[in-house]
């Protein structure tokens, strides 16, 4: 019997995960963010969940205690793909030379990838790409990084980035050049905090969300090289609801 759940047990996560894999989902038509939930039943958090990200960010509650937010990045991707939603860095599985400390806890961090339009706004205003950097600390918990674009001088590392996109679909290519991921990071580090979900499918909760308040700029080109390769398409999420939720400004 104990046997039996077991296998059963084993059978439910791979299925879920095989579902997140395999269900098609995009930002248009018959399978836009509106019918996320009803896709797969491993999407339902996308349509019940109430702690839903993107939002926007029009009511802070300003921390009078000091949270320092501690960005070490030392540069260690390992491959570029274009996954027909994202282009996506991810950074070497085993290395932790990577990551942000919260509250004296550590992220490591695992990816990240691009959204144009920005998918969370800062008082209505939404920017032209919004990026992210997705971490993990040692007990399995999310935490995202996120740095909004204007429209300005070009990010030089933006160029060895886009160079490196694989012209294929979801083909994976390891990446020999070096980049300077601080170039993706403003001075200021201030920013706004809130509890949040991944914005894609499985949209799943209890991820603490960081967004950093002073933007970067990418030239009207770079933004441009992206767009092509979403084929014109914009991978952005709509804004959900607060549901009560507070944001932390520091
Ligand atoms: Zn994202």
């Amino acid at each position: 019997m104990r046997l039996f759940l077991f296998s059963c047990f084993f059978f439910t996560l791979n299925t879920a995960v095989l579902a997140s894999e395999t269900t098609h989902w995009g930002y248009d038509e018959d399978v836009s963010p509106e019918h996320w939930g009803s896709l797969s039943e491993q999407f339902k958090t996308c349509e019940t969940g109430k702690n839903q990200t993107p939002i926007n960010i029009a009511q802070t509650y300003k921390s009078t205690t000091k949270h320092k937010l501690d960005i070490q990045y030392k540069a260690s991707p390992n491959d570029i793909i274009f996954n027909g939603h994202t282009v996506q860095i991810n950074t070497k599985n085993d290395d932790h030379h990577d990551y942000i400390e919260i509250d004296h806890e550590k992220f490591f961090l695992k990816q990240f990838h691009f959204h144009t339009p920005s998918e969370n706004e800062i008082y209505g205003k939404q920017y032209p790409l919004e990026m992210h950097f997705v971490h993990v600390n040692n007990k399995g918990e999310l935490a995202v990084l996120a740095v909004m674009f204007n429209i300005g001088q070009e990010n030089s590392e933006l160029n060895t980035l886009w160079k490196n996109v694989p012209e294929k679909e979801n083909e994976d290519k390891i990446f020999s050049q070096n980049i300077n991921i601080e170039k993706f990071i403003p001075k200021n580090h201030g920013y706004y905090r809130f509890s949040g979900s991944l914005t894609t499918p499985p949209c799943s909760e209890g991820l603490i969300w960081i967004i950093l308040k002073q933007p970067l700029t990418l030239s009207n080109q770079q933004l441009d090289i992206f767009k092509t390769r979403l084929s014109h398409h914009h991978n952005q999420r709509p804004i959900q609801p607060l549901n009560g939720r507070i944001v932390i400004e520091q």
